[in-house]
């Protein structure tokens, strides 16, 4: 079944977009096969890991669909790959959609995978269609959106927008499968990805507009029966590692009056973050305690040392150092109280990032002119595109995935919902490459 839509694409009149959805459907399925597990019975169980043979198998795979459309093909030093249809006015910066295709242990099969084939059944839809646009129309794979392989997340957006040291970069350990000892310059290198890091940047006007296409990884839009989500800003996390210090002993002989007991004072910390994240009264202020390290960690002994780890996010950096300041102040009343000592370690912060009104506004309008019901919402996962925000105007389109499972084999996104995504991004890609 082929579906349609009116694009505002280029030229005066506007032209009918088809989106393949079963061709589509087909490749989403072949990708998933480039995975080093079996399907399992829970669904389609994929790993893939950047720069694995399974990866490698997959960048191929990629390169030859992207020929077959006709597309001029470039990769940097990192792996980034640039997929070209070269505009009317090739020397005019480039309209540009993109994502991921490397999966954690044991995930989904849709998961950044959506918006690369999709991006690219996007732009050969306004093949079809007959468009000739303006501005060249570049499909981006970004090497590494998920932190596994060297312990940072989004490496190839990353570097291309500056955020990343290239030095510290290459420097970046691997931690698969024991390969501690090998660096992401030797790993790239093996890959057959040379030449210096510093290359892989962008200057800040090399793309108009962005815009990338991901399932929504949580429950709102299904919730709601939206079929699409328009995404107006992107959560950033900021994590800390807190140490509490008391003083151990035997779980029978320290008696109550006496104990400074670690892991009390850290029930009271993890409850402080909780309270204090409910009270900015924010929908977007999220805060996670996500680990807790307790020695000696045994039952018959007063625990002496506790290790937090949270994860705090927002789409407003302000908002979320403020909560922190309240549980600064938390902190010091608590260690006072309790006699225990509390470290604060700030582990890493990145920026929220805001998307364009207008790219937002150009998604707004192809709804609107094909009747399609959209939600305005933030994503409070982050993506490539909360880097390629530092380098070009952004905008992200969500589409609803079954209870808003990701990273789980039984991450699920009907064709019916990809298509219609796939439908607006190429509508709106024609007509920003059209300005
Ligand atoms: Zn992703």
């Amino acid at each position: 079944m082929q579906t349609h839509i009116a694009s505002y694409a280029a030229q005066d009149k506007p032209r009918t977009i088809e989106i393949d959805d079963v061709r589509l459907t087909d490749e989403l399925n072949t990708l998933a096969t480039f995975s080093s597990i079996e399907p399992s019975s829970e669904g389609t169980a994929v790993t893939r890991v950047v720069f694995t043979p399974d990866d490698m198998r997959a960048r191929m795979w990629l390169k030859t669909l992207a020929t077959e459309a006709g597309l001029d093909i470039r990769e940097d030093a990192v792996g980034n790959t640039f997929f070209r249809w070269i505009g009317s006015e090739p020397d005019l910066p480039a309209v540009a959609t993109g994502s991921h295709m490397d999966a954690i242990p044991q995930a989904g099969m849709y998961d950044g995978t959506v918006g690369v084939l999709g991006g690219l059944e996007a732009i050969r839809a306004l093949q079809r269609s007959g468009a000739c646009p303006r501005r060249s129309i570049e499909l981006v794979l970004l090497t590494s959106e998920e932190p596994t392989r060297f312990g940072i997340g989004c490496l190839g957006s990353r570097l291309l927008s500056g955020t990343l040291d290239p030095a510290r970069a290459d420097a970046l350990h691997g931690a698969q499968r024991g390969s501690e000892e090998e660096t992401l310059a030797e790993v790239r290198a093996t890959a057959g990805f040379t030449g210096p890091l510093t290359g892989v940047r962008l200057p800040a006007d090399h793309y108009h507009a962005w815009v990338e296409l991901h399932i929504e990884q949580g429950p709102l839009l299904e919730r709601e029966g939206l079929p699409l989500g328009i995404v107006t800003a992107i959560a950033a996390p900021a994590s800390y590692r807190f140490t509490l210090e008391g003083i151990g002993g035997h779980a029978g002989a320290l008696l109550m009056p006496d104990r400074r007991d670690a892991l009390c004072a850290a029930a009271e910390l993890i409850l402080s973050i909780e309270r204090h994240t409910l009270a900015t009264g924010v929908i977007d202020s999220v805060a996670t305690v996500g680990t807790c390290d307790v020695y000696p960690g045994a039952v018959n002994s007063v625990p002496s040392r506790v290790t937090l780890q949270l994860d705090i996010r927002d789409t407003d950096p302000t908002r979320r150092e403020s909560v922190m300041q309240s549980v600064r102040r938390d902190i010091e009343a608590l260690a006072a109280r309790r006699q225990v000592r509390i470290t604060e370690t700030f582990v890493n912060a990145d920026e929220p990032a805001h998307c364009s009104p207008h790219i937002v506004e150009v998604l707004n309008q192809v709804c609107r002119a094909n009747g399609i019901a959209a939600k305005q919402m933030v994503s409070r996962a982050y993506h490539d595109s909360s880097f390629i925000a530092r380098i070009a105007p952004i905008a992200m389109l969500f589409i609803p995935c079954r209870n808003g499972v990701s990273h789980r084999p039984d991450e699920y996104a009907s064709p019916v919902d990809i298509a219609l995504g796939v439908r607006v991004l190429a509508s709106a890609l024609g007509k920003l490459a059209s300005e």
